[in-house]
């Protein structure tokens, strides 16, 4: 997670502030419940092992549903929440009315602009947002010790051993979408199913205010038809080879095997391989780890003169390490990201072999990090400096020698 804001994590959906009347669904959803049960207590005699029960809770276009919510004028309006179209801003989240022009979160908010000149922008209002968040993150802390934030506006939930709502996790997480509207006045979509990649699937299926099981029954078949870039963590990059090779769909996938898919797509290939088949033992973390720290900034005006580009990390640089400070956290690898003027992107990085959190390291790798991509022959409109590999210096088991902190 990125101290930056994550524009991709406020998915677009509806911003159903009317909260429409889903009584019936609900019960739909309830009685698969049962189904899911039984399923579950078959499985359990069969495998020996515990079936888990997860629920992913995702807020509805968040950041876009705050606003509509605080500002009735901006209710029915294609609303978006981000930078300025004068000035190279991006679209951190928009309306559901937004999307319907073919608005979506980072995009730039010119694009925006050209596709819905009658679109509302507004500036985000991050305090608003995160009291939000606070609110939310205390409701799901009312069902189960095991969460794991993901953003602001989202969370996985295990809800494994609970003995609410009779054990059901599809009520657990009807009971959480009402009182995160009676609470906050949003609505959220909830996903339940055995494990967090089918949670994670089932809660984009229904939105917004959606309510959706993958019971282990529906899971091949759902998973079988679902397109690959409905498949979460395989982005655009990836998607534009799979479909080069001819995997379009789940069912593709599944024809390769395990050692064909590590060649073609390495480590992340033998995840692949496990989640076409709905298998994702990853656990619920209620502690989750920071894995990098960033800023990032883009420019109203180009830049092509690397100095300036130099002075300008410098200034991202600064800000990086004063949150690594006020964390109490080292870093191992300093990443730079550089997008070009045709929205290209690069990123190059470098490791150290001593963890660090002094501002000398990082500014004496980003010139060479910076000349290994085209910038200065390229005109650049963003740069981004980030650090990764991090750990804890709370820890006493961290002795000085394990990091340089001059
Ligand atoms: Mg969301």
């Amino acid at each position: 997670m990125s101290e930056t804001v994550d524009q991709d994590s406020t998915r677009l959906a509806a911003a159903a502030l009317d909260c429409p009347a889903e009584r019936a669904v609900l019960k739909e959803a309830a009685d698969q419940e049962t189904v899911y049960q039984k399923k579950g207590d078959q499985e359990l005699d069969h495998q020996q092992t515990v079936q888990r029960k997860i629920i992913h809770v995702d807020m509805d276009a968040f950041f876009a549903s705050v606003e509509q919510r605080d500002f009735p004028e901006y209710r029915g309006q294609p609303l978006i929440v981000g930078g300025n179209p004068q000035h190279r801003g991006v679209v951190a989240a928009c309306s559901y009315e937004a999307r319907k022009f073919g608005i979506h979160s980072a995009m730039s908010s010119a694009k925006a602009y050209q596709l819905c000149p009658n679109a509302i922008f507004v500036k985000p209002r991050f305090e608003a947002y995160r009291e939000a968040s606070i609110a939310i993150q205390g409701i799901f802390k009312e069902y189960t010790a095991l969460v794991e934030p993901l953003s602001l506006d989202e969370a996985f939930l295990d809800v494994t051993g609970s003995e609410l709502c009779s054990g059901s996790a599809t009520l657990i997480a009807r009971d959480i979408k009402q009182k995160i509207y009676q609470e906050t006045g949003l609505t959220a979509s909830a996903g339940i199913s055995y494990n967090k990649f089918l949670a994670k699937i089932a809660s984009d299926m229904d939105k917004p205010d959606g309510l959706f099981v993958v019971l282990p029954s529906a899971a091949n078949d759902l998973l079988e038809s679902l397109a690959i870039r409905k498949f979460h963590g395989i982005g655009k990059a990836t998607e534009a080879k799979m479909q080069a090779l001819g995997i379009n769909c789940g069912r593709d996938l599944k024809q390769w095997s395990k050692s064909r898919l590590q060649k073609h797509f390495g480590r992340m290939g033998v995840y692949y391989y496990g989640i076409v088949r709905g298998e994702d033992e990853r656990p619920v973390h209620n502690n989750r780890l920071r894995k990098s720290i960033g800023a990032e900034t883009t420019f109203s005006d180009d830049l092509i003169d690397t100095h300036e580009m130099l002075e300008r990390l410098h200034k991202l640089a600064e800000k990086v390490v004063s949150i690594m400070q006020a964390k109490k956290m080292a870093a191992k690898t300093i990443t730079l990201k550089v997008k070009f003027d045709n929205f290209e992107q690069v990123t190059r990085s470098h490791s150290e072999l001593l963890g660090f959190q002094n501002l000398d390291t990082i500014l004496g790798r980003l010139p060479q990090l910076l000349e290994k991509t085209d910038a200065g022959e390229r005109r650049v409109r963003l740069l981004g400096v980030s650090v990764s590999n991090l750990f804890a210096l709370n820890n006493e088991a961290v002795s000085p020698e394990q990091i340089r902190l001059i």
